[in-house]
C-alpha cells in the first residue's frame, strides 16, 4: 500500500494506526532481524534533507543542527551527530532523533569516509542524541552502542517510548519507522574506547543536564563531546538535571582537559561554551539563591535573574530564552531552596 494514493483524512488515520504498532516495537539488539521484520509493516517518515558536515580536525566532523524543538517543518532535527574517523573505522557520537536523521548522518558520513561505522556512543537519555541509533544498526546489525549504565536502562524502561512517541507526535509523523534501539554496552568514568589510533576517554561527574551525561575526551586532542551538559547559545532542558551538579561538571571538565574545543550536541563548537554557559547559569541559579535567602519566592528568583547582568549578556542571544526563563528560574529556586537545609 502507497500512503501517497490515500486522501489527507485516510493517510492521517492510517499513520496514527500505525504509528501506534510502530511505537510498541522495541526489539533489543540480539533481535535486530526482528528489527527489519517489523519495519516491512510500517511506512517509514519522509527522508531528511541533507546537512554537510562540518570539519573540526582531521578526524572530527560535526553535522551542526539548526536550532529548533521537533516540529513537522524540521521532522526532528534539532541537535548535531558528530563523528570521528578513526583506524578502526567511523565513530558516532549522539546519532539524532529519529532513523531518518541518522541515515541523513550516514550520508554525510559517506561523502568523508568509506570506512564502515563500528561504534555508536550516546550522550544521555534524550531521544533526540539516541533514537537514531536504528539507522547505524541497520548498517551493522553488530554495532556497540555505548552510554552510562543509567542512560541504557532509562531508554529501556519510560523515556524509549516516552521519547519514541514524542518525536512522532512533534513531527506530525515524520520520524515513523524508527524503532526503539537501546544501548548494548555501558562505560563508567575513566573508561577509554580504543579505536587503534584514537582513543576516548569517557568523563562522568554525577547530575548535570540528566543524572547520567558523558563527555567524551579525544585523547591527546583537546577536544570534548559535552552533550547536553553545555551549549551553546542554547538554554538546557534543566527539568531531570542540576545547576549546582553542571557547575561540578564544568569545574571537573575544565581541570580534565583545558583549553579544549567543547562539542556541544547543541549549536556550534567552541572553546568559550562552557565560560559562557557558566556565566549565564550563575546567573540565574545565584539569583535564585539570593531570593531564598531573603524568603522572597521562585518570582523575585525570576526578577532577580533579569536584572542580572551576566543573564542580561545571554538573553538576546540564547534561543528560547524569553519563553523558559520563568521555568528555568523555578528550577534553579527549588534546588537552591533544598540545598540551603
Ligand atoms: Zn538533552
Amino acid at each position: 500500500m502507497n500512503n501517497q494514493h490515500m486522501s489527507p483524512g485516510q493517510r492521517r488515520r492510517f499513520l496514527k494506526t500505525v504509528g501506534g504498532l510502530a511505537g510498541f516495537a522495541t526489539l533489543p539488539l540480539s533481535y535486530s532481524s526482528r528489527v527489519f521484520a517489523a519495519e516491512q509493516l510500517v511506512i517509514a517518515g519522509p527522508k531528511v534533507p541533507d546537512i554537510a558536515a562540518t570539519r573540526l580536525a582531521e578526524n572530527v566532523y560535526c553535522v551542526v543542527s539548526p536550532w529548533g524543538f521537533p516540529s513537522v517543518e524540521n521532522q526532528g532535527m534539532m541537535s548535531n551527530v558528530t563523528f570521528v574517523t578513526t583506524r578502526k573505522g567511523v565513530v558516532v557520537i549522539d546519532s539524532g532523533a529519529s532513523k531518518q536523521i541518522g541515515e541523513m548522518a550516514l550520508r554525510q558520513i559517506r561523502k568523508v569516509t568509506d570506512a564502515p561505522v563500528v561504534a555508536v556512543i550516546n550522550t544521555h537519555y534524550h531521544g533526540d542524541h539516541w533514537l537514531g541509533n536504528h539507522a547505524f544498526v541497520e548498517s551493522n546489525p553488530d554495532i556497540p552502542i555505548y552510554a552510562h549504565e543509567k542512560t541504557a536502562s532509562a531508554i529501556k524502561t519510560g523515556q524509549g517510548q516516552f521519547w519514541s512517541h514524542l518525536m512522532e507526535r512533534a513531527t506530525g509523523n515524520a520520524t515513523l519507522g524508527t524503532v526503539v534501539t537501546p544501548p548494548n554496552k555501558t562505560v563508567v568514568h575513566g573508561d577509554v574506547l580504543d579505536f587503534g589510533n584514537t582513543k576516548i576517554k569517557v568523563h562522568f561527574y554525577g547530575t548535570a543536564h540528566t543524572p547520567s551525561d558523558i563527555s567524551l575526551e579525544l585523547v591527546g586532542q583537546s577536544i570534548v563531546h559535552v552533550g547536553d551538559v553545555a551549549m551553546d547559545n542554547r538554554i538546557a532542558f534543566m527539568d531531570d538535571g542540576s545547576f549546582r551538579g553542571t557547575f561540578k561538571n564544568y569545574d571537573a571538565l575544565e581541570a580534565a582537559v583545558p583549553g579544549a574545543l567543547w562539542i556541544p550536541a547543541h549549536g556550534h563548537p567552541g572553546k568559550q561554551v562552557l565560560v559562557h554557559n557558566r556565566e549565564l547559569f550563575e546567573g540565574i541559579y545565584q539569583s535564585a539563591e539570593r531570593a531564598v535567602k531573603e524568603f522572597a519566592g521562585p518570582n523575585a528568583a525570576k526578577d532577580y535573574a533579569l536584572n542580572d547582568p551576566r543573564v542580561q549578556k545571554y538573553a538576546k542571544v540564547t534561543k528560547g530564552f524569553d519563553e523558559n526563563i520563568g521555568k528555568y528560574s523555578s528550577l534553579a529556586y527549588l534546588e537552591a531552596e533544598s540545598a540551603s537545609f
